[in-house]
C-alpha cells in the first residue's frame, strides 16, 4: 500500500504527574490532505494531543513520525552525542512542518497585520522579505483582509482576528495544521466566518486536525471523526456515521447535550 501518511503516533502515553495517563495508549495516523476532527469532553486530552504532536509537550512513552521519520525521543538518540542540541533541531524542524492555531489568536499589538503575518517567515526562515510581503497578501485577500493590511490587532474583531492567525500560521507552509477550537472564544456571528476559511483550507487540500465543539462544522469538514474520552480513542469513524450511529453510549451521550439536529447547515 502507498503510504501518503504525514503524520504517525504510535502507543503515545502522555502524563503530567507520572501517575493519571493524560493521554493513554493513543494510536493514530493521518494521510495528506485528509481532515481528521477530533470530538470530546472537556478535560479529555484534546488540547494536550494536539500540543505533544507539535513536540509542545514532551511524552513518556509511545512515538511520533512526521513524513515517516521519528521526531520523538527514540529517533534523536540515534547517532548523537548531543541529545539536547539535537532535541532543539528536530522540535524546530517539527515546528516548522506542523502549524498551530489556538483559541487565543496572540497577535503582536504593537505590530500591523502585514508585520503580525511576515515576521515569522523573514526572521526564523530567513526568506525574501518581499516573496513573503506578497504571499501574505495573497492570503490575507483570500481571508476576505487585504484592506486590513495596515491596521493594528486592536482594531479588528475577535472573527477578523482569528483569521488572521490563520494566516500567520499558512505563512510558515505548513505540512499539517493543527486547530485548537479557534472559534471558542469569539461571538456566535463571527464563528462562521472563521470556520468558512477553514472549510476552504480543507477543499484546497490542506492536512488538517481539528479540534472543535462546533458539531455540524465538524460534520461538514471532517473525513474521519475520532471521539477522545479520558485520554483514550474510542471511536474512530466516518462523520455520517459517528453522527448518526455512534458505536458506544458515550458519544450518543455526548452528542445529547449538543441537542445536534440532523440537517441543519452551518
Ligand atoms: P481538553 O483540551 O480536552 O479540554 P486538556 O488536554 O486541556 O483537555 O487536558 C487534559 C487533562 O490534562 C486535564 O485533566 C487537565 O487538567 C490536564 N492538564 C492539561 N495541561 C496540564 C498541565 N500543563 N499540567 C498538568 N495537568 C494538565
Ligand atoms: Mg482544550
Amino acid at each position: 500500500m502507498k503510504s501518503e501518511k504525514i503524520l504517525e503516533v504510535r502507543h503515545l502515553v502522555k502524563s503530567f504527574d507520572g501517575k493519571t495517563n493524560v493521554l493513554d495508549d493513543i494510536s493514530f495516523s493521518i494521510a495528506k490532505g485528509e481532515v481528521v476532527v477530533v470530538i470530546g469532553p472537556s478535560g479529555c486530552g484534546k488540547s494536550t494531543f494536539l500540543r505533544c504532536l507539535n513536540k509542545l509537550e514532551p511524552i513518556q512513552a509511545g512515538e511520533i513520525l512526521l513524513d515517516g521519520v521519528l521526531i520523538t525521543r527514540e529517533g534523536i538518540k540515534e547517532g548523537s552525542n548531543s541529545k539536547k542540541k539535537d532535541n532543539e533541531k528536530v522540535n524546530y524542524e517539527v515546528r516548522q512542518k506542523v502549524g498551530m492555531v489556538f483559541q487565543s489568536y496572540e497577535l503582536f499589538p504593537n505590530m500591523t497585520i502585514i508585520e503580525n503575518v511576515t515576521l515569522a517567515p523573514v526572521i526564523v526562515q530567513k526568506r525574501d522579505k518581499e516573496e513573503v510581503i506578497k504571499e501574505a497578501e495573497k492570503l490575507l485577500k483570500r481571508v476576505g483582509l487585504l484592506e486590513k493590511r495596515d491596521v493594528y490587532p486592536r482594531q479588528l474583531s475577535g472573527g477578523q482576528k482569528q483569521r488572521v492567525a490563520i494566516v500567520r500560521s499558512l505563512m510558515m507552509q505548513p505540512e499539517i495544521l493543527l486547530l485548537d477550537e479557534i472559534t471558542a472564544a469569539l461571538d456566535p456571528e463571527m464563528v462562521r466566518e472563521v470556520l468558512q476559511v477553514v472549510l476552504e483550507l480543507a477543499k484546497e487540500g490542506m492536512t488538517m486536525i481539528v479540534v472543535t465543539h462546533e458539531m455540524e462544522f465538524a460534520k461538514a469538514v471532517a473525513d474521519r471523526i475520532l471521539f477522545l474520552d479520558k485520554g483514550k480513542i474510542i471511536e474512530e469513524s466516518k462523520p455520517q456515521e459517528f453522527f448518526t450511529q455512534p458505536k458506544t453510549e458515550r458519544a450518543r451521550q455526548f452528542l445529547n447535550t449538543f441537542h445536534y439536529e440532523e440537517g441543519t447547515n452551518i
